[in-house]
């Protein structure tokens, strides 16, 4: 039966088999939950292809895609030369020796200390987020000696038990605690709060230049310099989470690149495997890393930095530099977010704001029903969002950075018939 999964032309019943085993075994062998409690679409509905900026189910229906993965398609559904790439690869070698230096590792490593700012040299690679948060704190404990962070109000940094700890939404956390102890909540955006709460026990501060799940929250000017400065003044880390902000998103490489800020630490994850494989890195200087050499597996794990995962990322950050992609989010997010607020103009009794950076953009609800109706209705109408994971009330439109202007153009067409019809 599986075999059917690889099928090019399903037919009617093939279809109708497929539907209803993906639902019985959802419900039996993953999650009833799943098939409940879908907020933005309908739970039946079968992902079966994407290309570009469109994501295509079972029956071939066209969703714009303007939720990306929650930010892992910077270059669309199986960009082209990433997927050459990676079959290239796969000719020639499967994972990674784990003993034999890998060249591929080594290749996407110097090219992530060419693009990122400041002396951020040296990288670690795993397969998720969390994970390279992980790493981050792990490292940073090392590197100063000290055991505590300062993590901020609203944060979202994964759902390991490290990075659930610097994670502040209570509704993920509080099934799971007690969590890891030494991390410290301050408010988000606040330099008084940060430096009240600095001292010279705090190995490292971890907060995302734009909060994403958060709510799509970008900081005040002169904030992430001023974080910078008191991890300066106190001798702690100072631990940039990139892992939805970066790889071009916000219209910069890396988010921080908007304020001018150089970190410690930075984390990757999300696009960095070009929508095509799962890699994610943590990123840092020589003072992050300089107790490292001593043993350099105290962060390494099985699967990051693969071969295939690694010539995904090379092929991904090519492309992205050949058709100046990063440069194209910036002016597609100005033209989406004009558009929107035109949009909602008429409807200010229903939106609290909109707001963005790059193609990172949320739409801010006055109240948390009708953001939760209007995601429901564009999924009807063929356009896939979702709320962030901490603000319900914001709906992220979050679309590969290829989109193209006239698809821009229907997903505001879209929406704007979705807000008239919640009135
Ligand atoms: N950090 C940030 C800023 C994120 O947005 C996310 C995922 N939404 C993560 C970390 C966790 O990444 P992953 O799901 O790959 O563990």
């Amino acid at each position: 039966m599986w075999k059917l999964l690889l099928k090019q032309d399903l037919t009617a019943e093939e279809k109708q088999a497929i539907i209803d085993r993906t639902t019985e075994y959802y419900g039996k062998h993953l999650n009833p939950g799943f098939l409940k409690y879908k907020k933005s679409s309908d739970s039946k509905a079968i992902e079966w292809s994407g290309t570009g900026a469109t994501m295509v189910d079972i029956h071939g229906r066209r969703f714009i895609d303007c939720l990306g993965g929650y930010g892992v398609y910077v270059l669309g559904h199986r960009a082209p030369e990433v997927i050459a790439a990676v079959e290239k690869v796969y000719r020639r070698i499967g994972m990674y020796s784990q003993e034999l230096l890998s060249p591929f590792q080594a290749e996407l490593a110097h090219q992530l200390a060419k693009l990122s700012p400041g002396d951020m040299k040296y990288t670690y690679y795993h397969s998720g987020g969390a994970e390279s948060n992980d790493a981050a704190f792990k490292i940073a404990r090392l590197a100063t000696g000290r055991h505590k962070h300062i993590t901020m109000s609203n944060s979202f940094h994964g759902k390991t038990m490290g990075a659930l700890s610097a994670t502040n939404r209570e509704s993920i956390r509080k099934p799971f605690e007690p969590l890891v102890p030494g991390f410290i909540e301050v408010q988000w955006d606040d330099l008084e709060a940060l430096e009240a709460a600095m001292s010279d026990e705090i190995a490292s501060v971890i907060l995302e230049p734009v909060q994403g799940e958060g709510g799509i929250n970008l900081p005040s000017d002169g904030y992430l310099k001023g974080v910078r400065e008191l991890c300066d003044r106190h001798g702690a880390l100072m631990h940039l989470d990139e892992v939805q902000t970066g790889f071009g998103r916000t219209g910069r490489w890396f988010g921080a690149q908007h304020w001018g800020v150089e970190a410690d630490m930075m984390t990757l994850g999300k696009a960095l495997g070009g929508g095509i494989y799962p890699i994610s890195a943590v990123h840092g200087n020589e003072r992050a890393w300089h107790r490292l050499e001593e043993n350099p597996w105290w962060v390494t794990n099985t699967f990051g930095g693969s071969a295939p995962a690694c010539a995904c990322a090379l092929a991904a950050i090519e492309v992205m530099q050949r058709d100046g992609v990063v440069e194209q989010a910036a002016a597609k997010g100005e033209l989406f977010v004009r558009l929107l607020r035109e949009a909602v103009e008429p409807h200010k009794h229903l939106i609290a704001g909109v707001r963005g950076i790059g193609l990172l953009i949320g739409v801010e609800f006055i109240r948390q029903e009708d953001a939760v109706a209007v995601a429901k209705n564009l999924f009807s109408k063929d356009v896939l969002t979702a709320h962030t994971i901490n603000n319900p009330a914001v709906i992220r439109i979050e679309p590969p950075l290829i989109i193209s202007e006239d698809e821009i153009r229907q997903v505001v067409a879209r929406f704007t018939a979705c807000l008239e019809e919640c009135d």
